[in-house]
């Protein structure tokens, strides 16, 4: 049976694709987007999240760990991830809850459990189950045995992708998938390298061939304030986008600090602590500039 690791299973999501879906986020992400909201899901293995607002300094987790990676402050704990495996031993034992293990090691019938869980509300609103991340296609394999039992089963599957990978890989599976959210961040190549770590050269290239083979695909655009949102980027993402074959849907997804948290949990620093969220009247008008070119504009995910 071939398993990998997630870092969550969401029921009831209404912005993965159409209808009503549960999301199943892979961990491990060749990218590293500086407005990444997901970054437990950006390292492959499991890895120690604190949550500093929930510790009593009680000392429990300090006494468990084989490893001495722990060390008691006034009203937190200090980690030394170095020396972290991770082992859990202290998240079982804490009794706040404060310390946890993001990434599991799942198998295809774990998570089709959970997928066949909600398959009610799929048939009610043409919904079904999409693979995000972290990015999936880091793990081919059990994305491709995933791919096959919804396929059996008759569930409709999308795949959230960033689309840094080997054309290959992504041709291998692209038959069993019924829908890509596919994301483009800027179409400026040494931006695209600063703020996620990658050239976007290979990730425009895949879609374009993704395209002309015939999947049915909806851009993502995040909107990040001051990095992908000046006129010439806009025009050339639009034009871009509107030269593809079957595709002609963006979704815009406005710059959000929702994952802020999340870094300091995971000891990461947060690189875009200046930038602020978009007022809607900004993504109104990039919206309308973007329309102008004969695409779709949507807001929001779904
Ligand atoms: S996960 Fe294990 S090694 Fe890491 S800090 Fe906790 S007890 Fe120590
Ligand atoms: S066991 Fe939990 S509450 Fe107690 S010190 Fe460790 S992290 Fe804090």
């Amino acid at each position: 049976m071939k398993n990998g690791i997630v870092f969550d299973i969401r029921r009831y999501a209404i912005h993965d694709g159409p209808g009503i879906r549960t999301t199943v986020f892979f961990k491990g992400c060749p990218l590293r987007c500086w407005w990444c909201h997901n970054p437990e899901g950006q390292n492959s293995e499991p890895e120690l999240v604190y949550r500093k607002n929930r510790c009593t300094s009680c000392g429990e987790c300090v006494r468990s760990c084989p490893r001495e990676a722990i060390t008691l402050g006034a009203q937190q704990v200090f980690l030394n991830r170095e020396n972290c495996v991770p082992c859990s031993d202290c998240s079982l034992t804490c009794p706040s809850e404060a310390l946890s293990i993001a990434g599991k090691r799942l198998n295809v019938k774990e998570i089709i459990e959970e997928i066949e869980k909600d398959r009610a509300f799929y048939d009610e609103s043409g919904g079904g189950v999409t693979f995000s991340g972290g990015e999936p296609f880091l793990q081919p394999d059990f994305l491709n045995a995933l791919l096959d039992e919804c396929k059996e089963r008759d569930i409709h599957a999308t795949v959230d992708t960033c689309g840094f990978a080997q054309y290959e890989i992504i041709d291998r599976i692209r038959d069993k998938v019924d829908l890509f959210l596919y994301d483009i961040k800027t179409m400026d190549d040494r931006m695209h390298r600063k703020y996620t770590g990658a050239s976007n050269k290979q990730i425009l290239r895949n879609l374009k061939k993704l395209a002309e083979n015939g999947s049915s695909i909806v851009i993502s655009f995040p909107v990040i304030p001051g990095i992908n949102d000046d006129d010439k980027n806009l025009a050339r993402t639009a034009k871009f986008i509107g030269s593809l074959p079957n595709t002609r849907q963006v979704n815009l997804l406005p710059y959000h600090r929702a994952g802020i948290e999340k870094y300091k949990s995971l000891g990461k620093p947060y690189k875009l602590n200046k930038i602020r969220p978009p007022a809607n009247q900004k993504i109104k008008s990039i919206k309308e500039k973007m329309e102008a070119h004969g695409i779709r504009v949507g807001i929001g995910g779904g």
